[in-house]
């Protein structure tokens, strides 16, 4: 199992060491060739207007969009799933414009609204886990093809749409690992 993080900007490291603890093979991925011979990509949380920049300067972006569209699989977290957004609700700038969802940016307020829950998602977890927030957007809409995955006082915060996964908040800031193992097993499900 290879697995790739965007390493544009973003909380990149803390992507790959989960990894590791699951004896994933992982790269960061600075440039279109890096795409290669991988089975999933995860996209960090960062700033999303700068990874979007970066995507487009770097020539990721057009080749990692038709990746996706034809079955990679992917993980957007916090920022990373602004990018995988088709709309984006106080924003007009679009990134991918892949996933069937509208998000809020910073739906939460600013870096002092940010905040640790624990919660039990049916299909990640059989016990509650650690969702922390951090200037995170959440999830206003979804078309028909979008499974909710969680909900958090009514607003959605995680997401699968076949190959793609989304979520507000950051798996990669706890010790928890059910997310990436999720990941994992959609990586080990389809795309060559
Ligand atoms: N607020 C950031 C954005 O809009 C996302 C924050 C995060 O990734 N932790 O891009």
């Amino acid at each position: 199992m290879r697995i790739g993080v965007l390493a544009l900007q973003g909380g990149v490291i803390e992507h790959i060491n989960h990894l590791k603890d699951l004896d994933c093979e992982t790269i960061e991925v600075r440039k279109p060739e890096e795409l290669e011979n991988l089975d999933g990509i995860i996209l960090p949380g960062g700033e999303s207007t700068t990874i979007g920049k970066l995507l487009k300067k770097t020539g990721l972006l057009d080749k990692l969009k038709e990746k996706i569209i034809n079955g990679f699989p992917v993980w957007g977290t916090c920022a990373g799933m602004i990018l995988l957004a088709k709309n984006i609700e106080n924003d007009v700038v679009r990134h991918m414009q892949v996933m069937d969802i509208t998000v809020k940016r910073n739906a939460y307020g600013s870096q002092i609204n940010s905040f640790l829950i624990q919660k039990k998602i049916n299909e990640v977890c059989t016990e509650k886990i650690p969702l922390v927030f951090i200037r995170a957007p959440y999830i206003t809409k979804v078309n028909d093809d979008v499974h909710v995955l969680c909900k958090v006082n009514e607003n959605i915060v995680a997401v699968r749409q076949f190959n793609m996964l989304a979520t507000s908040f950051h798996p990669e800031l706890t010790d928890n690992l059910q997310f990436h193992k999720y990941f994992i097993n959609m990586c080990n499900n389809n795309y060559k």
